[in-house]
C-alpha cells in the first residue's frame, strides 16, 4: 500500500512547475557583462559531468540581487530556457503562512517536485521574505518562518554540487539575509543586477519592440534619455501603453511620440512614491523652469527635450534635458557666444531663487549649476576668449591664477545680470511653467514650447562683454 500511495502522489500534477517557459538570453537586454556569468550557470547544467570530473564546484544556489523590475525573474527563466531544463518557482512570501508547518512542507514539496523532474531550476522570488536573519521576528510568526528557513537550508544541502537542481533566488536586500543562507554550498554566488544604463535602456526598448509594430524611424535614444532611472519592467510597460494609443487612434505603427507620451505617463505613475511638500515641489519646479526658459533664448541651447521634477533614483532634483553639446565643448569647438550663453543658463536657478524668493530666502538648489557656471567661465578665460585676454598678447597675463579667477568672476557677474534681465522679462512664462510642472511633474517638449509661444518674450539680450 505504501507503493500505491507514492504512485498516487506522483500522479498529482506538479504545482510549482511553470510550463512552456520559453525565455532565452536574447529576450533579456541591457545586461552587458553580467550575461557571461549567467551563461556559466547554464553550463553547470549542460556540462555538469565535465565539471564534476574536473572537480569544479557547482553552486547549489545563486542569488540575483537588485531592485524590482530589472529582470531577475526573466533571467532565471532564461537560464532554464537556455539549458533546456524545467522551471519551478515560488514567491517566498507564499512560504510565510499562518499555520505552523505549512511553509516548511511547501518547501519540501517544491524540492520533491524539482527532484522528480530534474534537471531543473528552482526559482525563489523575494528570498528575503523568508530568509531574513533568524530570531529577528518574535512570536509564533517568527517560529513558523524559522521552520521554513531551516527546511530550505536542508533542501539546498541535499542538492549541493550535483548540478541537476540549481536554485536561483532573487532579493533586493542581500544584506539582511540569514548568514546560514549565504554559506558556501548554499547561496554562495551573488550576481548584482543594476538598473539599466542609457545604452541598456535602448537595448531593452528594442527587445520589446520586436513583437510590436514600431515605425522605422523611432528615436530610441530620445525615449531612453527621458527614462533615466527606469527599469526593464517600466520600459516594457511604456511599449504596451504606446501600442494602446496607436490602436486607439486607429494607426498601424507606434511612433516616437507615442513612446514619449507613454514614458511621461509611466513617470507620473511613479510620483506618489516620494512625498515632498508643495513648497518643495515649487522650489524644484522653479529651478527647472528658470533654466529651461533661459535656455530657449539661445540657439545652441534651445533644444529642450523634456522637463522633469519627478523623483528619480540618485537624483534629488529635477533636470532640464537640454545640454550643451559636450563633445564640442570638450574639443573646444563651441563658439565664444555659445559658451557665454551656457554660463548664463547655468546661472538661471540662482537668479530665479533670488528674484522669486529674495536674497534672504535663498536655497542651495542652484549650488551645482552655479558651480558649472564658474568652471565654464574659467574655461572661457583660459581659452583666451574674453575681451580682456583676447589673443596671445594678453594670454600670458591671464596665466596668473588670480588674474584668471578675477576675469572669470567678471564674466560670471555679467552673465548673471543678463540672466536676471531675461528672467524678469519672462516672469509670466516661468510662473506658468512652474504651475504646470508642479501639477504634472514633467512636461514634454511640445507642451513646453506651447507655453513659450503663449507667454514667452524672446527678443535677444546681447551680453555686454
Ligand atoms: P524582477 O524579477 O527583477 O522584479 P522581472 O524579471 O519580473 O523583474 O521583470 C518584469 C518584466 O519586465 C519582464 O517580464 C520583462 O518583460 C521586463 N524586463 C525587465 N528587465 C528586462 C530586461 N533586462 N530586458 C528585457 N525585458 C526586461
Amino acid at each position: 500500500s505504501g507503493a500505491r500511495v507514492r504512485r498516487a502522489r506522483n500522479r498529482r500534477p506538479p504545482q510549482f512547475l511553470e510550463r512552456d517557459v520559453d525565455v532565452k538570453f536574447s529576450d533579456v537586454a541591457g545586461l552587458g557583462k553580467i550575461r557571461l556569468e549567467l551563461e556559466e550557470i547554464v553550463k553547470f547544467f549542460t556540462h555538469a559531468e565535465m565539471y564534476r570530473r574536473r572537480g569544479v564546484k557547482i553552486p547549489g544556489g545563486i542569488l540575483l540581487c537588485g531592485p524590482p523590475g530589472v529582470g531577475k525573474t526573466l533571467l532565471a527563466k532564461a537560464v532554464a530556457g537556455e539549458a533546456g531544463v524545467n522551471f519551478f518557482s515560488i514567491s517566498a512570501s507564499q512560504f510565510v503562512e499562518i499555520y505552523v508547518g505549512v511553509g516548511a512542507s511547501r518547501v519540501r514539496a517544491l524540492y520533491q517536485e524539482a527532484k522528480d523532474n530534474a534537471p531543473a531550476v528552482v526559482f525563489i522570488d523575494e528570498l528575503d521574505a523568508v530568509g531574513r536573519e533568524r530570531g529577528l521576528i518574535k512570536g509564533s510568526g517568527g517560529q513558523e518562518r524559522d521552520a521554513t528557513l531551516n527546511q530550505l537550508l536542508v533542501s539546498l544541502d541535499g542538492f549541493e554540487g550535483r548540478g541537476d537542481v540549481i536554485t536561483i533566488a532573487s532579493t533586493n536586500r542581500p544584506d539582511i539575509l540569514d548568514p546560514a543562507l549565504v554559506r558556501p554550498g548554499r547561496f554562495d554566488r551573488k550576481i548584482h543586477i543594476p538598473k539599466p544604463s542609457l545604452q541598456g535602456r535602448i537595448e531593452i526598448l528594442q527587445v520589446h519592440a520586436r513583437q510590436k509594430a514600431l515605425a522605422e524611424d523611432v528615436d530610441y535614444m530620445a525615449v531612453a534619455s527621458m527614462t533615466d532611472g527606469m527599469v526593464g519592467a517600466e520600459l516594457a510597460n511604456i511599449i504596451e501603453v504606446a501600442a494602446l494609443s496607436m490602436l486607439r487612434d486607429g494607426r498601424s505603427e507606434i511612433t516616437t511620440d507615442d513612446l514619449l507620451q507613454a514614458a511621461q505617463l509611466e513617470e507620473r505613475g511613479m510620483l506618489d512614491r516620494k512625498d515632498r511638500s508643495l513648497e518643495m515641489w515649487k522650489r524644484i519646479a522653479l529651478n527647472e523652469a528658470a533654466q529651461a526658459v533661459v535656455a530657449v533664448n539661445f540657439p545652441d541651447l534651445r533644444n529642450i527635450e523634456f522637463l522633469n521634477i519627478a523623483p528619480r533614483a540618485g537624483r534629488e532634483l529635477g533636470y532640464v534635458r537640454s545640454k550643451l553639446d559636450h563633445i564640442k565643448f570638450k574639443e573646444g569647438m563651441l563658439s565664444r557666444q555659445s559658451l557665454l550663453d551656457h554660463i548664463t543658463v547655468q546661472l538661471a536657478s540662482r537668479a530665479a531663487d533670488e528674484i522669486w524668493h529674495g536674497e534672504d530666502q535663498l536655497s542651495t538648489i542652484w549650488a551645482e549649476t552655479a558651480n558649472n557656471a564658474r568652471s565654464a567661465a574659467r574655461t572661457f578665460v583660459l581659452g583666451g576668449l574674453s575681451e580682456k585676454h583676447h589673443g596671445l598678447n594678453n594670454f600670458w597675463v591671464a596665466e596668473k591664477i588670480n588674474d584668471i579667477d578675477l576675469e572669470a568672476q567678471r564674466i560670471v557677474n555679467l552673465c548673471y545680470e543678463r540672466v536676471k534681465k531675461i528672467l524678469h522679462r519672462n516672469r509670466k512664462l516661468v510662473d506658468v511653467v512652474v504651475d504646470e510642472l508642479v501639477k504634472k511633474k514633467s512636461l514634454a517638449k511640445k507642451e513646453f514650447f506651447d507655453l513659450v509661444e503663449m507667454h514667452g518674450s524672446l527678443e535677444p539680450i546681447a551680453p555686454t562683454i
